[in-house]
């Protein structure tokens, strides 16, 4: 049984222009032929089976169990057949079908008179308000409550079940957005590029590929409108979708992909453009383990701790002593000079923690989060402090220490009194615009600055995030967030103090240069992007550089400032 339709015939592309575009998430250039998720059950078979309808209702509980243990067992192979995260994935979604929670609600309304299909529906709906009103983890599972009734519909019916098989040849998979179970189950072998028609740079999609290294655009408009087998070149880094593909030249294109491919594999740092100027690239870490993996990378240190995340199950505050033990895993595999930066927590909004966050805000986002925990507590970040500097004894290093949220100069200069108190270097995060807005004057009172793009955009767009309907405003490159990020670069240059970036942005490579070219001087990301940077840092001159910072902040949408720094790093 296949769900994906791939034919081999080349036909023309129901685009028209040529060239479709969306929001590049994971560079990298690939040809193949569309394959298409076929996501729906085919209306006029469901129709046809809600005519011959109605069976009794223990009969239609027969065969809804019936599917259900078909769907689940599928679901389970092919968990065998995956690995990591993806089997996970694949494992709790064959729970899902099973539950017995969804089963009652489908026998309830099948005794109160209702066909199968009308309850299982109503079944779904059911616990997909309730999910949704939940929020957080289990909104997301919405999803795959809406993917697991369309399997389920689909054995019902007699429908070939929807979603993705593995395709026959490589190929681009072509999708109005992925389910988890679908991403989960991807062989790169078969799908070469991924491009969706909704979703941002933060959707399951763009997670699962970044994890998987398969260039994908997300956003892309009329997409789905491609016709199965119609050939497409998929260019990962500029969100180019061309459909009018020239056979050789595409295939010059992706060779070249290749080679520069199998040339970023080999960078071993440490970074510095084409011409020396050195760049710090460092790792974003979240505990010890993660610190013991990224200091098999070719990174200068660690450049954002985020310790939040090392107690997102504490129902209590640990006490200084074992906060001390927590730091000093991260600081210890880096004790050989390189430099560690510890965030203080940035508890709150998407990262709750018992013993620390408010409950109950309206708008947990604008809220008391980060910096601002200390505000009615201040000995919740001073015990945290204590901690780090306990933990640099035991290592013998000299950890950096940073605030999130950080939005006045007094602030930023009552947290430097507290961490100077323990002769540590002191910093703030740029997160909130009024941050790189009074960046000169911050920079009179603390080390270093470190620019968090991912909330930095969130807040001046005034845009979630994590909302998939909103993906093109929450885009670094947005002109608005790139005059910012350059106002900061600008005031560490003119108080010779180090200005570093370490969210999302700094792992996109040509976005690298732009921020190199404005006065970055550290960038920090996930370990595994950066060979990626370091190599594009170095085949870049500093000209270049700040020609493509000029261009980008010249530009008047993301698309633009894209296109033209491409163009320059080009040439
Ligand atoms: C950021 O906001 O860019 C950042 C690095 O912090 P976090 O992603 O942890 O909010
Ligand atoms: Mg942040």
């Amino acid at each position: 049984m296949t769900s994906i339709t791939a034919s081999n015939a080349s036909s023309a592309s129901s685009a028209g222009t040529g060239v479709l575009t969306g929001t590049p998430v994971v560079p990298g250039v690939a040809l193949g032929p569309v394959v298409t998720v076929t996501s729906e059950v085919p209306a006029d078979v469901v129709q046809a089976y809600e005519a011959r309808d109605p069976a009794s209702p223990d009969d239609a509980l027969a065969t809804y169990d019936e599917a259900v243990g078909v769907v689940a067992d599928s679901l389970v192979a092919r968990s065998s057949n995956a690995s990591g995260a993806a089997s996970e994935v694949l494992v709790a979604t064959a729970n899902l079908v099973k539950d017995k929670g969804l089963r009652k609600a489908v026998k309830k309304r099948l005794d109160a008179g209702e066909p199968l299909l009308g309850a299982l529906r109503g079944a779904v709906e059911q616990f997909a308000t309730l999910f949704t009103q939940m929020g957080g983890l289990m909104a997301e599972r919405v999803t795959d409550l809406h993917d697991i009734e369309r399997r389920l519909t689909a054995r019902i019916v007699g429908a070939p079940e929807p979603g993705l098989s593995t395709p026959d040849e490589p190929s681009v998979l072509v999708a109005e957005d992925l389910a988890p179970a679908d991403t989960a189950g991807l062989d790169p072998a078969f799908v070469v590029a991924l491009v969706t028609e909704q979703g941002g740079p933060t959707s399951h999609t763009a997670i699962i590929a970044r994890q998987l290294g398969i260039p994908c655009v997300v956003g892309v408009h009329g997409a789905t409108g491609l016709a199965p087998g119609t050939r497409v070149l998929v260019d990962g880094a500029t969100g180019a979708v061309e459909t009018e593909v020239d056979e050789a030249d595409a295939a010059e294109r992706v060779r070249k992909d290749q080679e520069w491919r199998a040339h970023l594999d080999a960078w071993s740092g440490p970074a510095a453009t084409k011409d020396g100027t050195t760049v710090k690239v460092m790792a974003n870490v979240a505990d010890g383990a993660s610190a013991e993996k990224a200091v098999a990378y070719p990174v200068e240190g660690v450049g954002l701790f985020r310790t939040e995340l090392c107690f997102l199950d504490s129902s209590e505050e640990p006490s200084v002593e074992e906060q001390s033990e927590v730091y000093a895993a991260v600081l210890r595999p880096f004790a050989d000079g390189r430099t560690v930066v510890v965030r203080t927590l940035d508890a709150g909004s998407d990262k709750p923690i018992a013993y620390a966050t408010p409950k109950g805000e309206e708008n947990p986002a604008l809220g008391i989060r980060g910096l601002r925990l200390s505000f009615d507590n201040p000995g919740l970040l001073d015990r945290q402090i204590e901690g780090i500097a306990l933990a640099a004894e035991k290592t013998g290093s000299s950890p950096w220490v940073m605030a999130p949220m950080v939005a006045t100069v007094e602030e930023a200069e009552t947290f430097a009194g507290r961490v100077r108190k323990h002769g540590l270097t002191v910093g703030v995060m740029v997160e909130i615009p009024s941050a790189a807005l009074l960046a000169e004057q911050i920079l009179e009172v603390v080390d270093f600055m470190s620019i968090g793009t991912n909330d930095l955009t969130q807040y001046s767009m005034a845009a979630d995030r994590m909302s998939a309907g909103l993906a093109h405003l929450t885009d670094p490159w947005q002109p608005a967030v790139l005059r910012l990020i350059a106002m900061t670069a600008a005031a560490g240059k003119k108080h010779g103090k180090p200005v570093g970036v370490c969210g999302e942005a700094a792992a996109d490579p040509a976005l690298a240069t732009v921020l190199v070219g404005m006065g970055i001087t550290s960038l920090s990301m996930a370990p595994n992007a950066v060979r990626a940077v370091g190599a594009q840092l170095g085949a870049t001159s500093d000209e270049a550089c700040t020609r493509a910072a000029e261009v980008a902040l010249a530009a008047s949408d993301p698309h633009e400032a894209r296109a033209a720094v491409r163009a320059v790093l080009d040439a």
